[in-house]
């Protein structure tokens, strides 16, 4: 990793039109992004969907990346990857259910929050669907002003999660 690449963890999801086939044709996407290069992702787990509406499970995973580029940059790059996604499918698209929702969980130690991005992720201490794979894929990492990832899974609120083959 040269100095000016950092380290950011992606949190993928999806409930819609095969879901673990969508995480998975999804990463070669990550790796494509300019000057950016996907070093490793986690396996995949499937959870139930936290909506009023019922839905489908959800199939999560998160990813690690280097990039070189800005955090409001990566996430117009992530945005049009989800557009992709969800083009492909849209004679099923419906408000709730989700093709791809890619997140920005972590962006080396940035802490930022304003009206288009909050790093680290605004709810992740609340999602146990990005705190494991998060965990297998980056070890116990100590979270801007929030914790460590271990602690972190301790406190987060119950939820039906089981990790994929
Ligand atoms: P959600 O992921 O919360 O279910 P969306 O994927 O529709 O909802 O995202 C809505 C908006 O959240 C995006 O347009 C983006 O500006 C904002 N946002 C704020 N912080 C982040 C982040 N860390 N990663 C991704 N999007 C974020
Ligand atoms: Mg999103």
């Amino acid at each position: 990793m040269h100095n000016n690449e950092i380290k950011v963890f992606i949190g993928i999801g999806s409930n819609m039109a095969d879901p673990q086939q969508q995480v998975i044709d999804v990463l070669p996407h990550l790796d494509q992004i300019r000057e950016s290069q996907l070093v490793s992702h986690s396996s995949l787990y499937q959870s139930a969907a936290v909506s009023d509406i019922p839905q489908e499970d959800y199939i999560n995973a998160v990813a690690c990346l280097t990039t070189k580029l800005q955090p409001m940059e990566l996430l117009l790059e992530l945005q049009s990857i989800e557009y992709a996604f969800y083009r492909q499918r849209s004679d099923e698209l419906k408000w709730a259910p989700r093709t791809m929702d890619l997140d920005i969980i972590l962006f080396g130690n940035i802490q930022q929050n304003d009206s288009h991005l909050c790093i680290p992720h605004a709810e992740m201490q609340n999602r146990l669907f990005v705190l494991q794979p998060l965990q297998e894929v980056s070890g116990d990492l100590y979270i801007p002003g929030l914790g460590s990832i271990s602690y972190l899974i301790k406190q987060a609120p119950a939820l039906r999660i089981k990790r994929l083959d």
